[in-house]
């Protein structure tokens, strides 16, 4: 179904995510027939461009990183439906020639895919120069502070402008169909709900696993690491679309407000439930303190932290999260673990088993159910774990194979006006309410992370957490 009309800016058109993601994702839109013809994207960047260049280099953008959609054809109208602007941010240049090209009787989005220190000012510009009104969107690019009080200034740049409905700050997770999968299972089935809590589950593991380091952004990443890159943001969605409780209706404050609620219930996390790391050199590549660039660095490019949920539900069930570079395969996934059985009617011999669910984002999004089954054959009754493919390509046929990628879904989702899949001002300034102390703990004691190798599951230590509990993480793959 295409969506309404619209003018989409995009400043910062000319960047590394406009050209990687963003616009690659508008073709495809375009392509499966959801743009209308009179919708236009706004390439808006400090830069000198003529719209004919801006045209070619979205045209190489596309041959590079998605050259498999679309025919001639398709690709020429949709880059006649691209303009660009020459625009500072900081300045007066480019302003009034943006107005002009806006249209009216559509819907007007703003894609901040700037430096986060820009977006006070493009919001005063958008604004002194009557660009937006009160039913414009705006979109804002990950990394939302690097703290409770860095949030909370762009939280109020933003608001000095916008109304918190019409801001959408970006978390691609969430445009992930399998997490989007996670809710349809949870609270479209009788099955899970009643077992989903800590009388029956053992526990959760999140791990977001990559195999790059942080080459060639070894002094940006340095001022952050994975726990403000990674685990304040996403970890943490994929932790309360987990643990949050049935929200009354799939409408975005009913969803937020329960995230929110997870995440104020989460526990302050003690030094002893938390390991951080930093990858070594492997013979061929640096390891992370020449690519930070600072032999004394103590910022981690691991981290694997035990947390729990303090309420009703999840008491005594912890959730293990853990998060790295130069890993040994790129892998996501939630597991959520179950208890034992009671009691084995099979003997001891038959092993004790356990189901687990697991929600895959990468490789190959999908999630299976472990379920515990007779293995076939004249053995008698040996037990046998096989997993339940709950994707359902097959079942639902070739249109299930058709699935948008995180930001094409999320970014037609910001022209229907639905914010259920972006996060919430009040949730960001919880999640670093939570991390700080966390993250001020360590810097306060001078911890420097321990060292693991490059291709591993990530430092012994993080091993050695789960064991002392009797647990393992899943292995990476
Ligand atoms: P980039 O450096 O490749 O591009 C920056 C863009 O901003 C360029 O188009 C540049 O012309 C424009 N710009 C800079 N100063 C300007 C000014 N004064 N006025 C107008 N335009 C100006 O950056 P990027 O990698 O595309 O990242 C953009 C944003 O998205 C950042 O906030 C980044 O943290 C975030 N982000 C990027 C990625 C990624 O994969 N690249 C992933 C997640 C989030």
């Amino acid at each position: 179904i295409p969506v309404d009309p619209f003018d989409l800016v995009i400043f910062g058109g000319t960047g590394d995510l406009a050209r990687r993601k963003i616009l690659p994702g508008l073709y495809r839109r375009y392509c499966s027939g959801q743009m209308e013809d009179n919708s236009r994207i706004i390439g808006a960047a400090r830069s000198e461009h003529e719209t004919a260049e801006f045209r070619q280099m979205i045209a190489d953008a596309i041959a590079e990183f998605d050259p498999k959609s679309g025919s001639p054809e398709q690709l020429e109208g949709f880059l006649e439906r691209l303009e660009y602007v020459q625009v500072d941010a900081l300045g007066e240049a480019g302003w009034k020639e943006l107005a002009a090209l806006m249209g009216e009787n559509r819907v007007r989005a703003f894609y901040f895919s700037v430096a986060p220190s820009l977006f006070g000012a493009l919001a005063e510009r958008l604004h002194a120069h009557g660009i937006a009104d009160s039913e414009t969107r705006i979109v804002v690019e990950k990394p939302f502070g690097k703290d409770l009080a860095s949030a909370k200034a762009l939280n109020a740049a933003l608001a000095e402008h916008f109304d918190e409905s019409q801001i959408y700050r970006i978390d691609h997770y969430l445009g992930k169909e399998t997490v989007q999968n996670l809710m349809a299972v949870r609270f479209g089935n009788m099955l899970f709900e009643p077992l989903w809590n800590s009388q029956y589950i053992d526990h959760i593991q999140i791990t977001v696993a990559e195999t790059v380091g942080v080459d060639g952004r070894g002094e940006y990443y340095d001022r952050s690491g994975a726990m403000r890159d990674m685990v304040q943001n996403h970890l943490m969605q994929l932790l309360c679309l987990t643990a949050m409780e049935p929200p009354a209706k799939f409408d975005p404050d009913a969803v937020r407000d329960e995230k929110l609620k997870v995440i104020r219930a989460l526990n302050a996390v003690p030094l002893e439930d938390v390991v951080r790391g930093q990858y070594l050199a492997d013979g061929k590549k640096p390891g992370y303190l020449e690519h930070a660039g600072d032999p004394d660095s103590k910022t981690e490019s691991f981290i694997a932290l035990r947390v729990e949920v303090s309420n009703w539900r999840w008491a005594g069930t912890p959730f293990y999260m853990r998060t790295g570079k130069r890993l040994r395969a790129r892998s996501s996934e939630i597991a959520v673990v179950f208890k034992e059985t009671p009691h084995s009617i099979f003997g001891e011999e038959a092993g004790r088993h356990r189901n687990v669910l697991t929600i895959r984002l990468q490789p190959n999004e999908g999630m299976d159910l472990f379920v515990t089954i007779k293995e076939p054959g004249p053995g008698g009754m040996r037990l046998v774990d096989v997993p339940l493919d709950m994707t359902f390509a097959e079942a639902l046929g070739p249109e299930a194979e058709d699935v948008p990628d995180a930001y094409e879904r999320l970014i037609m989702d910001v022209i229907r006006g639905n914010q259920t899949l972006f996060m919430r001002g009040d949730e960001v300034e919880a999640a670093w309410a939570w991390a700080d102390p966390l993250i001020a703990s360590w810097e306060n004691r001078g911890d420097k992370p321990v060292p693991y190798e490059t291709g591993s599951t990530g430092p012994e230590e993080a091993l050695a957490m789960m064991h002392r509990e009797g647990r393992r993480w899943r292995d990476i793959r």
